[in-house]
């Protein structure tokens, strides 16, 4: 990890020229005379430091949060048995899979101006980085990934709970534990407490699938749990791949001034990602059996962190494993790269199920992020605070709502009570107040706040030129702007700066006085999300989209997790149907090896399946198995060639597959999010020599349909 200063030195030339030629504009125009000067030592030739307006907000934030309160801090540290030696794990493909070295700023001083001090509180408490004990018998290699990866003593070898986003880091985190604690036991079985990619991305690193095959390591999982990995993730994939360079900073280097972790944990491996399909699921909602000789009571928790999940009670150890249900954090009821908004109130009922069936009695509670929580008194207050939080936030905004506060309203109205406040595990780390508040209304209500107005809008850039004529022209609202910039209202200040952004893609000036505005919004963040979500604003407003060759892999694994249905329902969104008018067809497809039927039919526009029925008459039919559709599905081979060599068969006119082709469109995930943003071009490969990204590429770095969370 370079420091800050060698980063600096290695910016792109032409990136400092650009910021030396605009800063000469600026200081030629009047308007802008209080242009202040970039950074010494930012990450970024334009960044600015903390104003005197957000440095208050953040000394406000230290005066008033109940830093008193240092229970987290022996929580993290109780048990450690031994650190991980090695800051960097790498990667099979060559390249950085883990870094722990690049967070190591965030213990060097007590406060930063810009980091919120209840974030840094919560990275530095992340910044754990090795191997613990929970309890005799349950051990946890804690800092390798997003999530924690668990060793639970069974009968003959090791109960593995949720191996982690990828196998490098899995395997790093296994030698770690066999070397001081695992006495060379294998491993026995696997759990997946939900869907999640951190939660089972790794499991290659960790078991042979022919072990799992012959029956000798079960691999249990939440029922539906295969239907659920993917789906969450394919039909919107791309633009959510998109929103994760906003939600988790992915252009971002770690720097007080940039990322500064993820709130969850430190950020996601970057290695290779598998799966294994489950052998044993867990049906219904209760259910009590052995694994490895160690007496397990399940708990089904559908629709609340993930749409399945499972908690898990161990009675002879009374060991409570709250999966990612109860973690030291708000978690997100709306996640801002794009979900299905969540259920608050079926959450908080899950949680209140465990504390009175399991709760009661247990003396350590463990999760899948963060660190355990030691005796019942702790226990129950933690899962009580957490039954709660979610269920006030369900209630109160429905409340509110039903007085007629809007979704645009309520994040300014909703409050999470004093009492919760104060709990350091009811802040808001991945969730926050404001997007979860604004998720509830969407989930009860959608998006629109009933006013005629905001009905059928205007596209932002052309309601834009329409506020910028009113409001006296671009000097103006520059004036203005930069006004309201000086005097810390920095969303009054957004407010008008868009418009004009959206009106002038190209005015490079007025997108800079966006950015530093982002900016600080972004310092004042207590919320990763939000902090990460403002500074990626200003950075793509500043630099521009790097562009570059994107990884376009796909895990077979995970292409093999996603059923045909799935896979046709996807190519219906692939196609632009503008390309498909006039078309029309009617196609019997047969997988011979999984035994499925389709019919798939093109028709007005449109691409339609339905699984189990083949029409009578079909202009086509293809016959192919599931096995090598599969390397078509990722991308690998295409269906004509596997026609040219006999893998797949077809009856009737192939053209037609021809012309269904060229109406696919392969999406791509670097579009513009801010005006004017593609238009610069700074290639991707100048900002992976100067080490001023986050990630080696985040186009890779981001698993294809494995989002963590
Ligand atoms: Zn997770």
């Amino acid at each position: 990890m370079p420091t800050r200063r060698q980063v600096m030195v290695s910016v792109p030339v032409t990136a400092t020229a650009f910021a030396l030629a605009d800063h000469f504009l600026l200081d030629a125009a009047p308007a802008r005379a209080q242009q202040i000067d970039p950074l010494q030592g930012h990450f970024h030739p334009k960044g600015k430091a903390a104003s005197k307006f957000t440095l208050d907000v953040l000394k406000r934030a230290q005066a008033t949060l109940p830093f008193a309160d240092t229970k987290d801090f022996e929580e993290q540290k109780k048990g450690l048995i031994a650190p991980m030696k090695d800051q960097k794990i790498m990667a099979d493909a060559g390249h950085v899979a883990w870094d722990m070295q690049r967070f190591q700023f965030l213990d060097a001083q007590d406060g930063f101006d810009s980091i919120h001090p209840s974030l840094l509180r919560q990275s530095k408490l992340n910044n754990n980085y090795g191997l613990y004990e929970v309890s005799p018998g349950i051990y946890q290699v804690r800092g390798l990934d997003l999530s924690d990866i668990t060793f639970v003593r069974g009968k003959t070898g090791w109960i593995v709970f949720d191996p982690l986003v990828t196998a490098e880091v899995v395997r790093a985190a296994w030698a770690l534990f066999q070397e001081h604690v695992g006495q060379g036991l294998p491993v026995s079985a696997v759990i997946y407490s939900h869907t999640h990619g951190d939660h089972w991305g790794g499991v290659r690193g960790i078991v042979d699938e022919a072990d799992v095959r012959s029956g000798k390591v079960p691999v249990i999982a939440p029922v539906d749990f295969m239907d659920f990995t993917v789906s969450e993730n394919v039909y919107a994939g791309n633009a959510m791949n998109r929103r994760l360079f906003f939600q988790y900073g992915l252009l971002l280097p770690a720097d007080p001034h940039g990322y500064v972790g993820q709130g969850l944990g430190q950020a996601v491996s970057a290695g290779a990602t598998g799966l294994i399909a489950p052998t044993r699921y867990v049906e219904k909602p209760i259910e009590e059996f052995a694994v490895d000789g160690v007496r397990m009571i399940f708990q089904n928790t559908p629709n609340t962190e993930a749409p399945r999940e499972m908690n898990t009670y161990i009675p002879d150890m009374k060991a409570l494993w709250m999966a990612e249900n109860v973690i030291a954090s708000l978690h997100n009821i709306y996640t801002l790269r794009g979900a299905p908004v969540r259920d608050p109130l079926s959450w908080s009922k899950y949680i209140g199920e465990a504390l009175y069936r399991f709760g009661v009695d247990a003396e350590v509670m463990f999760a899948s992020h963060h660190w355990p929580r030691w005796g019942n008194e702790r226990i129950q207050e933690v899962l009580r605070a957490q039954r709660d939080l979610y269920a006030h936030m369900n209630n109160q905004v429905l409340h509110l709502a039903n007085q007629g506060v809007t979704i645009n309203e309520i994040h300014n109205v909703y409050e999470v009570p004093k009492g919760l406040q104060e709990k350091w595990f009811c802040r808001g780390y991945h969730g926050s107040p404001q997007h979860n508040s604004r998720g509830v209304i969407q989930r009860y209500l959608g998006f629109w706040d009933c006013n005629p107005a905001t009905l059928i809008p205007l596209s932002p850039r052309d309601s834009a030129p329409l506020y910028v004529e009113m409001m006296g022209g671009t000097e103006k609202i520059m004036t203005r702007g930069r006004q309201l910039h000086d005097e810390g209202k920095y969303l009054l200040a957004s407010e008008i700066m868009n418009k004009l952004v959206q009106a002038q893609p190209e005015n490079q000036a007025a997108k800079d006085l966006l950015a530093d505005i982002f900016e600080q919004l972004g310092y004042q963040q207590e919320n990763p999300g939000l902090r990460n979500s403002f500074l990626a604003g200003a950075y793509e407003l500043r630099t521009g989209i790097p562009q570059g060759e994107t990884a376009n892999s796909s895990s077979p694994d995970v292409i093999r997790a996603m059923s045909t249905e799935l896979f046709l329902n996807f190519l219906g969104i692939r196609m632009d149907s503008r390309k498909a008018e006039g078309l029309r067809f009617t196609m019997n497809l047969i997988t011979p090896d999984t035994g499925e039927t389709f019919i798939v039919e093109l028709e007005n526009a449109t691409l339609t399946n339905i699984k189990g029925f083949q029409a009578s008459k079909p202009d086509l039919t293809l016959t192919v198995n599931r096995s090598d559709l599969e390397l078509t599905m990722m991308g690998a081979k295409t269906l004509e060639a596997q026609i040219a060599d006999g893998t797949a068969k077809v009856q009737g006119d192939p053209g037609l597959l021809k012309q269904l082709a060229g109406t696919m469109v392969d999406f791509d995930p670097r579009f513009e999010i801010m005006p004017g943003t593609k238009a610069q071009k700074p290639e991707l490969s100048a900002y992976v020599e100067s080490g001023i990204l986050g990630h080696a590429d985040p186009y890779e770095a981001v698993p294809r349909q494995t989002i963590a969370e």
